[in-house]
């Protein structure tokens, strides 16, 4: 069960009349409710005019029995306030327990996450003391839909699935993000030099949106050599906008080479509610020791009261933390002796900024956010396209098949064949077998069978597929799943057999 509680926080009597914003609070599991209590502590004192309803998520939650971590009552408290400030949870391994991050995201829609990164030279050690980046990664698709299966003894999938809707939200978002905060250049990374398909949908999107914006400088760079150069020249990039996996991945190294993971946090907004966050995890080693640094939830509180209107506080607090930064006072992540002053716990760094509020640093950069809420992205409306023109050219049947020969399977499987489609070439894990191949590659009990129309480029229609799969299973071949083959607007819509 959760408990809700409402708690007004910051009501000083020169504000008494301004109106509270509702938010939902969730202080999470091993340094969660620590760094939580810093934060919101810090919050109170420079009088932030939020209310919190708070709710339980997490380990309790899971271990309870509830496989989703979160208790129906705080979905509406979520849904009512819109605004939820999360500190990390830890889900336990195994046990069918979905991750609740990634639940949140998807059920809230909150399809971008916005994770900002600086590096705080000298006042924090860094290899990199010019870094100022934002990365802006997409947060419901790619691998996180979650769609696994083990489809044969020895193979298991997991689906990547890409949406024109979602690149588009998401790569407009960067760019408009881009334009709001005066950043001038948007670097898209993907991998679309091996994933044609879904990949190469986000750079072609990336492509057409940033025609709009000609403006802003616009580089893509292939992920792998891409993470290589933001990982030893960071200043390099300004903002960068990519798929979920990637940017979950690139967000950790960013703010790990910044200084600590412990530093950022991020906001993740939807149209019609948004989560604030620590990009960090709840490092349980940590927990219950007045150790961890609280500043990456800060970070993400910051960007709450930036969205929910409250500019004038999120500079007050940042400007404290700034200056607390400067004056060598850092919890143990990012204390070095030479450069910190004094090493404290969670709470005296949380007493520090407080000490602090009103000042500005003197020597890293004051910051001062805009006055009004950034609503950046609330307002994208997606225009479907007029439909393509969609044949149907063939069909890859995927086959659990424990034999070695690939002429073996297919001199079965032409059996099969009807008038329509006949099985064209056979693959395993993507690499061409049959009709030609190379004895030396290794194959597994898991072979795709590429069957087209008889007569090269004639299309074929669902029964003659429904046909082909009634013959199979006739013979005895154990299929798992199909993919259509389809040409849209003229254009071949699969990939290639490796080798093909
Ligand atoms: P982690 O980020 O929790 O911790 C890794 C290490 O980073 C820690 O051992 C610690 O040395 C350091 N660190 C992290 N945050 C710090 C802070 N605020 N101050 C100082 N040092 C800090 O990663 P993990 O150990 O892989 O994951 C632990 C749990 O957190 C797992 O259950 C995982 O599922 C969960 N997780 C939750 C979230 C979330 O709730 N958003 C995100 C990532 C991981």
């Amino acid at each position: 069960m959760s408990t809700l509680e409402q708690v007004n926080v910051g009501v000083d009597s020169t504000k008494a009349n301004e109106v509270l914003v509702p938010i939902t609070v969730a202080k999470g599991d091993g340094i969660g409710p620590e760094i939580m209590d810093a934060t919101l502590k810090i919050l109170k004192a420079a009088n932030a005019r939020i209310q919190i309803e708070e709710i339980e998520v997490g380990e309790k939650v899971y271990l309870s029995g509830n496989t989703s971590g979160i208790a129906k009552e705080s979905w509406e408290s979520l849904r009512r306030t819109k605004v939820f400030l999360k500190a990390p949870i830890t889900t336990p391994q195994g046990g069918g327990y979905k991750s609740l991050n990634v639940t949140t995201r998807k059920m809230l829609g909150l399809y971008a996450n916005i994770r900002p990164t600086i590096s705080y030279h000298p006042y924090v050690d860094t290899k990199h003391p010019v870094m100022d980046l934002v990365i802006v990664r997409e947060n419901e698709e790619d691998l996180y839909a979650g769609i696994e299966h083990q489809q044969t003894d020895e193979v298991v999938q997991c689906l990547k699935l890409i949406s024109r809707p979602g690149c588009e939200r998401i790569v407009r978002y960067a760019f408009e993000y881009a334009k709001k905060y005066n950043r001038k250049k948007v670097t898209c990374f993907t991998k679309d030099n091996i994933m044609k398909q879904t990949d190469g949908l986000f750079h072609q999107v990336f492509d057409e949106i940033g025609a709009e914006y000609p403006e802003i400088e616009q580089e893509h760079w292939i992920i792998d050599i891409g993470a290589a150069k933001l990982a030893d020249s960071p200043e390099a990039f300004d903002v960068i906008v990519t798929l979920n996996l990637y940017g979950d991945i690139l967000s950790d190294v960013a703010a790990q080479i910044a200084g600590s993971v412990g530093l950022a946090g991020s906001a993740n907004i939807g149209d019609h509610c948004a989560m604030f966050e620590a990009i960090h995890g709840s490092a349980p080693r940590r927990a219950g020791q007045n150790l961890a640094n609280p500043s990456g939830l800060l970070q993400g509180a910051i960007q709450m009261l930036v969205h929910i209107n409250q500019s004038d506080v999120a500079t007050t607090i940042q400007n404290a933390w700034l200056k607390t930064l400067e004056d060598g006072v850092h919890t143990y992540d990012i204390f070095k002796e030479g450069v910190s002053k004094e090493k404290v716990g969670t709470i005296e760094f949380a007493d520090a900024i407080i000490a602090r509020l009103g000042q500005v640093p003197s020597q890293l950069k004051e910051v001062k956010y805009l006055t009004i809420a950034d609503n950046t992205g609330r307002d994208f409306k997606y225009v479907r396209r007029a439909p393509m023109k969609k044949e149907l050219m063939g069909v890859d049947v995927m086959v659990h098949w424990s034999g070695s020969d690939p002429s073996e399977l297919a001199r079965i499987v032409n059996q099969a064949n009807n008038d329509a489609i006949e099985l064209k070439m056979i693959s395993n894990r993507g690499i061409i077998v049959w009709p030609s191949g190379f004895p030396e590659t290794f194959c597994t009990d898991h072979w795709r069978l590429r069957c087209k129309a008889k007569v090269d480029g004639n299309t074929i229609t669902h029964a003659n597929i429904v046909d082909l799969l009634s013959r199979l299973s006739n013979l005895g071949v154990d299929f798992i799943k199909t993919e259509n083959l389809c040409r849209f607007d003229g254009k071949d819509a699969w990939s290639l057999g490796q080798g093909q």
